[in-house]
This record gives structure tokens, C-alpha cells and sequence, in this order.
């Protein structure tokens, strides 16, 4: 049986919103790698009733909580009360804990105020999880709840707010006593994660109608992130190996569906998959934009190193119109007179910097839309957007797409459009699909 876990979060400072629950996300992190799934995170401001309500409730629930915060010595920290109050054990002095609070005191040369006597009271049954660097030692206590299932035992710990203190009492103590009394650590959640560009988040589950399923073995998570989709198999296992060949046909059964959409696995961004294909070729890159952003430029930048390979060249024109006088310096465009497209114009200045920079290819982009003039608008904000991809020894390839989305995730679409039109091309793959489609997100 798999072990339910609960973090409990205590603080007015956290239920206000003045700091955030850092301590919850470390929990839940450091608890997942020992194969315990965490199904509740429950915060709960300095109000003892409160405390005593979200204690029992949690011990109900789940076979380990871990609470942090509220082992101070001030009266707004209730934790111990709490506890004792919860499940009816009264509070005693444990001479131990008292000696190390004394002994702290009397290393900082200060006299120890007579509240901080209050933090060697205990649980009766309760161990102590011992606090090295501060006044607070943590608590450990088995309780048993009849309510739930019968004989549900629940363990329980509280462990001081300080995140430095409490990260050092969940290593140094409790994750080995998790390991030794309860089996934790046996199998492991472990996951693989496939990232996803040009496609929607719902046209993948209608692509994979029955891998978002809950109680799917492997379980597969969607999330997306500025326009790029993660699909996260997770699993638990005894080992990395078993992880692998379950995990397998599911990975198979996702590059089957979505093909050329799956750009990467792990952790990697598609400009990076772009990068990495350009450094594996040694290829020379150069990037042209226009409009209110250059962000292909800059998140390719971001990866150059000193090797004349990958980018090699980005220039911004902030308008059509400079992009059109930049050809007209050299009479390249408008066979004077006609009005160029902005096809024409991409299309011409990406194979004039191709062939000037002995590159192998050249992107150019754009526009960028503005983003403040359409912000205030009742229309969420879109762009036609054309990409042009100049090549050494073969012609020169256009499309044109229709792409929309909240302000803060648009230039992120666009730019990674731009990228995925010639990574489709880096690989080989004809992007007819992507010409021919246009999505308003
Ligand atoms: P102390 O012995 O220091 O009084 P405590 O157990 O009483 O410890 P708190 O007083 O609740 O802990 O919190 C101490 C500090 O830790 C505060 O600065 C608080 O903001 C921070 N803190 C408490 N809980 C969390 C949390 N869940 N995530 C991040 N920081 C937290
Ligand atoms: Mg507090």
C-alpha cells in the first residue's frame, strides 16, 4: 500500500499572503523521492481551534503528516498545544529538550527568558526530532484515529516554520526514520517528460483520448507553459531500470500520435533542440526579425558559445517599412514602383544575409505585433505572422500563420512558431501542415 502523506502549513504570515509556503513545495519534493505520495496540502493561520481541527483532520486522513511552523516560544505559536489538544495527550517536560534550549542560551551568552521553558513541553509518547541550530526541537508522534479506516495510525511530525531548520530536521531525522519504521524509500516516484510544440492542449488529449486517464499505470500529466506542452509519465518503481521498460510503450504510443510535435525528452526548451541540432550539423545560423520583439535572437543567444557554429548573425528591423529601406540600399527590392509584400521583402533579406554571411541557414520573421495598443482592447490580441527560411542549395521556403494569445504568452508563440518552421526543416520534415493551418489560440 502506497503511503498518504498531508503537509500541514501554519502561520498568519502564510494564509495572509505576506510569504509564501516555500516549506510545502521542498516537502512534497523530498517526500516524492521516497515513493510517498502527498495528497494534501492544507495551510492554516495562528487561530489554535483551527490548528486543532487541521491536525485531526490530516491525521485522519493520511498515514504521515508533516506540520511546520508555530514551535516558537512567542504565544502565537500553538503547534504543541494544538497537538496535545488534538488527540488528548497532555503536554510534559522532557529534561533532555530543556537542557539543549539551555545550553544554546548559555553558548550566546543571554540568560534564557522563562517563555522558551514552553519549548521543551511535549506530547505525552512523543519523541523529540532534535533541533541542532535552534531553540525549537520538532516533534514525533504516532496517534491512532479510529474514525477513518479501523486502526488507521498516523505518523505525525512538526518541525519549526525557519526553512533552514526545518530542511535540516527532515534530513538529518525524520527522512531516516520514515526509511527505517514505515518503508519509505522502496520504490520511488521517477518520471520521464516529452515536450510538445505546435499543437494545442486539448488536441492532445483528443489525439490521446486514453492516456490522460487518472488511474492509468504509467499516469501521464499535461501541463503547458508559454505555448510549449510537457507531458510528464510518471510511475512508481523500485529502480530506474524497471522505470524505463514500463514507461516504453507509452512514450512510443505518444511519438506515434504526435510525430513531429514531440521536439524533446527531459528538461530541454525548443530553442535548445533547435541549438543542439545546429551545433550536432555545424550549421551557420542567421535570424532576421521585425516588429516589437526579437525573441528568437535573443533565446538563441542566450545558448552561443564561441564556435562559429549556430547562431551567427541576428538582426531587428523595428518595422516592415526599415526592413524595406535595408533592401533598398542595395536596389534589391521593389522593381522600383511596386509595392513589395512582406513576403517578398522577408524572403529577400533572409537570401541576401544567407549568401553575405556564408550561412547555411537564415530565418527571417515577423511582424511582432505591439502588444500595449491591443492590451486595453476587448479583442485579445493576434498576428499574422510569416517566416521565411533562406537555404544554401535549395529554394527558399515561406508560410504564413494566424496566432493569438494572452500578451504575456504571444511574442513566446510567435518566436517559437519562427523556431519550430526551421527545426521541420532541420530534421527534414515538410511543414505544408503548418503553411496550410492557422489556429487562433
Ligand atoms: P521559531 O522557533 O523560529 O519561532 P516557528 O516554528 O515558530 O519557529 P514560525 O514562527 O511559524 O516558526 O516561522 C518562522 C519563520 O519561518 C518565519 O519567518 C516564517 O515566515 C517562516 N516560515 C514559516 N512557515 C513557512 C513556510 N511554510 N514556508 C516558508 N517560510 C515559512
Ligand atoms: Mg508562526
Amino acid at each position: 500500500m502506497s503511503l498518504r502523506a498531508e503537509i500541514l502549513s501554519i502561520g498568519d504570515e502564510l494564509t495572509s499572503g505576506q510569504r509564501l509556503d516555500t516549506n510545502s513545495q521542498y516537502l512534497s519534493q523530498r517526500l516524492s523521492d521516497l515513493g510517498i505520495h502527498v495528497r494534501y496540502h492544507t495551510t492554516v493561520g495562528d487561530e489554535f481551534s483551527d490548528n486543532v481541527l487541521a491536525f485531526r483532520a490530516a491525521a485522519a486522513r493520511a498515514h504521515i503528516v508533516i506540520a511546520t511552523g508555530g514551535l516558537g516560544p512567542t504565544a502565537d505559536d500553538l503547534t504543541r498545544e494544538a497537538i496535545s489538544e488534538a488527540f488528548s495527550l497532555p503536554l510534559e517536560m522532557r529534561p533532555e529538550a530543556m537542557a539543549h534550549i539551555e545550553s544554546l542560551f548559555a553558548l550566546r551568552k543571554r540568560p534564557m527568558p522563562e517563555r522558551n521553558r514552553v519549548q521543551a513541553m511535549f506530547p505525552q509518547t512523543s519523541k523529540i526530532i532534535p533541533n541542532p541550530h535552534g531553540t525549537a526541537p520538532g516533534i514525533d508522534l504516532e496517534v491512532m484515529v479510529e474514525d477513518r479506516e479501523p486502526n488507521h495510525r498516523c505518523r505525525l511530525f512538526a518541525l519549526p516554520g525557519v526553512p533552514a531548520e526545518m530542511i535540516e530536521m527532515l534530513n538529518v531525522t525524520v527522512i531516516p526514520r520514515l526509511v527505517q519504521d514505515q518503508g519509505a524509500g522502496a520504490v520511488q516516484w521517477r518520471y520521464h517528460t516529452l515536450k510538445v510544440f505546435g499543437i494545442g492542449e486539448s488536441d492532445v488529449e483528443q489525439l490521446l483520448p486514453d492516456l490522460i486517464a487518472r488511474n492509468r499505470i504509467p499516469r501521464v500529466g499535461i501541463t503547458v507553459s508559454k505555448a510549449t506542452i510537457t507531458l510528464r509519465i510518471a510511475a512508481q518503481t523500485a529502480s530506474q531500470a524497471e522505470f524505463e521498460q514500463l514507461v516504453a510503450p507509452t512514450v512510443r504510443e505518444i511519438r506515434d500520435a504526435l510525430g513531429d510535435r514531440v521536439f524533446g525528452e527531459g528538461e530541454i526548451e525548443l530553442h535548445e533542440a533547435v541549438h543542439q541540432i545546429l551545433d550536432e550539423r555545424s550549421l551557420r545560423l542567421g535570424v532576421i526579425e521585425v516588429g516589437a520583439s526579437c525573441r528568437i535572437g535573443h533565446m538563441l543567444a542566450k545558448l552561443q558559445s564561441h564556435t562559429q557554429r549556430g547562431l551567427v548573425l541576428s538582426q531587428w528591423f523595428a518595422c516592415e517599412s526599415e526592413l524595406i529601406r535595408y533592401l533598398e540600399q542595395d536596389a534589391i527590392a521593389a522593381s522600383s514602383g511596386t509595392e513589395v509584400t512582406l513576403q517578398s521583402a522577408l524572403a529577400q533579406a533572409a537570401e541576401k544575409i544567407l549568401e553575405r554571411n556564408d550561412l547555411d541557414r537564415c530565418l527571417a520573421a515577423g511582424v511582432y505585433p505591439t502588444l500595449r495598443d491591443v492590451a486595453s482592447a476587448e479583442t485579445i490580441p493576434y498576428a499574422d505572422f510569416t517566416m521565411c527560411l533562406a537555404r544554401r542549395d535549395a529554394p527558399t521556403k515561406t508560410t504564413t500563420v494566424s496566432l493569438g494569445g494572452h500578451p504575456d504568452v504571444l511574442y513566446h508563440r510567435l518566436a517559437k512558431t519562427g523556431l519550430n518552421f526551421l527545426r521541420l526543416d532541420l530534421i527534414g520534415r515538410d511543414s505544408r501542415a503548418q503553411e496550410t493551418r492557422s489556429h487562433r489560440a
